[in-house]
């Protein structure tokens, strides 16, 4: 193998610097799907994709395509890139820290005089993060042919359909599904962890095994409004005790799911009605985020919260009016081959890796769908994301660069590059 050249550290910082710049003023570093703020993002990331020889293309699902041929068109695509659309507030590193470490990777085969076999992509994926059109992952979800027409006709502000929200963008939503791509042999996506977890073990890879599946419930708790004064304390049906205890005994069952990996059950949100401080509540209604690397681990837990809630119901005199899911998405397993390419790529430069679900959803988890796909995960500093206070060490993003371009070299010179089933 040809000695390989690092990533250039200082342009690495220029590129951080410069798109996270591109900024909603007044409430950094935001950068929201659609808006004029995220255009002129994405036309500083298609000079510099040109700065750095790639050919660019908005395609049909409207993400920006990088595209670097290679010596024989008959090889499957390489792909790598995330996104560039942000949370409010959250996108310092949030995807942009995919996008820049390809366009490093890149940077630094091409000043080496590199010439891939294969035809490598750098994509910025269109509107990753929730939009305000109710879905998240729009263009990996084109890319995989998984954006259809129920989805092209959400509405977003001013009533404006998604299909038209995309052909703003320059992408064309009539041809998304026939431009199912089919054509990728591999793709990696280099994400912050967004977690606590290689921080604290002060391991600088993560290697992701899978990204977890995630339902979200409705419970409803329905038991007897009542004076706070005068209903005495062994004569109520206290719809809020009920929910409280429920909340506990199912962060305890989150807790006792064991051996089958990433695991996380979450109440954000909670509601007592009618909501006086002089009243005993009469319901209480949660939402509840449940996340799982195991579908099995999910199935038990979604049977055993419906316990759970009659349980806590029933000992404070009160039923389970509503035990509703609201969605469903099941685990996506990374591949395998290219989990060990990380590994062995990791290897080469000594760098320490740690196998690790993610907990967040991920283009990657619709590009699995069509292509081989796997993630390598940065450090973030107190395991703090979606704030402003987002920090990944420059050093940290330029060692993943380091491993990306190792890893297109050694995906290149595979002597074949399996195409997904
Ligand atoms: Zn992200």
């Amino acid at each position: 193998m040809m000695s390989l050249p690092t990533t250039d550290r200082n342009r690495l910082q220029q590129d951080l610097d410069a798109l996270s710049a591109i900024t909603e003023p007044g409430i950094p570093w935001t950068r929201r799907s659609f808006t004029p703020m995220f255009l002129e993002g994405r036309r500083h990331l298609e000079e510099r994709f040109r700065a750095e020889g790639l050919s660019t293309e908005i395609d049909a699902a409207g993400n920006l395509v990088g595209r670097w041929q290679g010596e024989d068109p008959s090889l499957p695509v390489l792909m790598t890139g995330s996104h560039s659309d942000t949370v409010p507030s959250g996108g310092r590193f949030d995807g942009i820290a995919g996008i820049v470490c390809g366009l490093a990777a890149i940077g630094a085969l091409r000043a080496a005089g590199y010439r891939p076999r294969h035809t490598i992509e750098l994509v910025d994926f269109l509107a990753e993060e929730p939009s305000e059109w109710g879905l998240s992952c729009i263009g990996s979800r084109g890319m995989a042919g998984a954006l259809g027409p129920e989805h092209l006709a959400m509405k977003g502000p001013d009533n404006e359909a998604l299909a038209d929200a995309i052909r703003r963008v320059g992408g064309a939503p009539e041809e998304i599904r026939q431009h199912r791509r089919t054509d990728i042999g591999g793709f990696v996506e280099i994400h912050i962890e967004q977690g606590p977890v290689l921080e604290r073990l002060g391991i600088p890879v993560g290697i992701v095994t899978a990204i977890a599946g995630i339902a979200r419930l409705r419970i409803r708790i329905e038991g007897e409004a009542a004076h706070a004064g005068t209903a005495p304390m062994t004569m109520r049906a206290d719809a809020g005790v009920a929910m409280a205890s429920l909340v506990l005994a199912l962060r305890d069952a989150a807790r006792a799911v064991e051996g089958q990996g990433h695991f996380t059950a979450t109440v954000g949100i909670i509601r007592f009605e009618p909501g006086g401080a002089n009243v005993v509540p009469g319901s209480a209604e949660v939402i509840v985020d449940i996340r799982a690397e195991s579908d099995q681990a999910m199935d038990d837990f979604l049977v055993l919260a419906e316990k759970l809630a009659s349980q806590s119901a029933a000992k404070e005199n009160c039923r389970v009016a509503v035990l509703e899911k609201l969605s469903r998405t099941f685990a996506v397993a990374c591949d395998p081959s290219l989990r060990a390419a990380i590994a062995d790529s990791a290897g080469e430069l000594n760098l320490q890796t740690l196998p690790l679900a993610s907990g967040a959803g991920h283009d990657a988890a619709f590009v699995a769908q069509i292509a081989p796909a796997a993630m390598i995960f940065v450090p973030s500093r107190d395991g703090k994301s979606h704030t402003p206070e987002e920090w990944t060490d420059t050093e940290a993003l330029a060692l993943a660069a380091d491993l990306l371009t190792r890893m297109l070299v050694r995906l290149d010179q595979r002597p074949e590059t399996p195409r997904h089933p």
